[in-house]
């Protein structure tokens, strides 16, 4: 079995507040949220960063950054959101599962490094 936390999310095995999900991807809120909304949306299937990511997966990384607009304007964005996508430790990740961050509304943070 996979030790992959957000492989566990998406089997269901650890629960996280879904707010979307089809046969590809599920969209969740993230446990620490930085700003007012902030959802995480995974491929069902294992691929540790976009590192990873190959010409096989260009159809899946174009669905799910598909469904980002829908999902912020159902989480009342109107005015618009921030994707974050951390790549390997130097980019800032923490799971190794890839990952898109879907932020906004108040408390959205600044993403400039500041030293
Ligand atoms: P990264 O730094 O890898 O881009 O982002 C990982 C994100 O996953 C963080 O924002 C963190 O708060 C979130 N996270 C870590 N563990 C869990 C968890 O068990 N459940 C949920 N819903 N989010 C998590
Ligand atoms: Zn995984």
């Amino acid at each position: 079995m996979s030790d992959c936390l957000f492989c566990k999310i998406a089997a269901g095995e650890i629960p996280a507040k879904v707010a979307y999900q089809d046969a590809q991807m599920v969209v969740f809120h993230d446990i620490a949220p930085a700003a007012e909304v902030h959802l995480l949306a995974i491929p069902r299937a294992h691929l540790a960063s976009l590192d990873e990511a190959t010409p096989e997966h260009d159809a899946l990384l174009a669905h799910m950054l598909r469904q980002l607009p829908r999902l912020a304007r159902e989480h009342g964005l109107d005015s618009g959101f921030r994707t974050i996508i951390n790549t390997g430790k130097g980019g800032g990740q923490e799971v190794f599962h890839l990952h898109m961050h879907l932020l906004g509304g108040t408390k959205l943070p600044g993403f400039k490094c500041t030293d």
